[in-house]
């Protein structure tokens, strides 16, 4: 299984920039998906057929694994209101949310872009939320899964609860 080939987290603090990119190829040149994975990625591409991209014709279709080992899809929906957009990470995100789950072992992002696209920043911030340091991002397209990274590695310091909390300590 996946998660017992993980590598430790490289710690940044004491890596140089090259040696933790290096760490992260490494990471991602060994770890192959689960059975579960690969299912999330089937519930990913069918999702997004669903999506409603009428203006950047754009259609993205992701899948989370939670805690407990459940499956939640999302899709991406606009808006004639741009501003009302809403990515299909955190579409799924939040129908996770609403399902009952508490945290995100596995996130998978389904487009037709080669190399395979990245959630956006927005999206990092509302999975991190939900993330644990181990959570694996895979990124994929309608073929299968072609890389995956940590969502760690992609947002190393979001702002989160912890932040908050000393925010309000002052
Ligand atoms: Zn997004």
């Amino acid at each position: 299984m996946a998660k017992t080939n993980r590598p430790k987290k490289p710690n940044l603090k004491s890596a140089t920039k090259s040696a933790a990119k290096s760490a992260a190829s490494t990471d991602r040149d060994q770890i192959k998906p689960s059975a579960a994975v690969l299912k999330a990625w089937r519930l990913a591409v069918r999702t997004r057929l669903n999506a409603y991209a009428p203006y950047s014709k754009f259609q993205v279709g992701a899948a989370l694994i939670d805690e407990n080992g459940d499956h939640h899809p999302g899709c991406n929906v606009e808006n004639a209101s741009y501003g009302g957009t809403i990515c299909a990470e955190r579409n799924a995100m939040l129908r996770a949310v609403a399902d009952g789950a508490k945290s995100v072992t596995d996130v998978i992002v389904v487009t037709d872009m080669n190399p395979p696209a990245v959630p956006c920043a927005m999206c990092l911030q509302v999975l991190s939320e939900f993330s644990q340091t181990e959570t694996r991002v895979w990124l994929a397209d309608l073929k299968g899964i072609k890389d995956s990274v940590l969502i760690s590695e992609l947002l190393p310091r979001h702002f989160g609860p912890k932040a908050l909390a000393r925010g309000l300590a002052r």
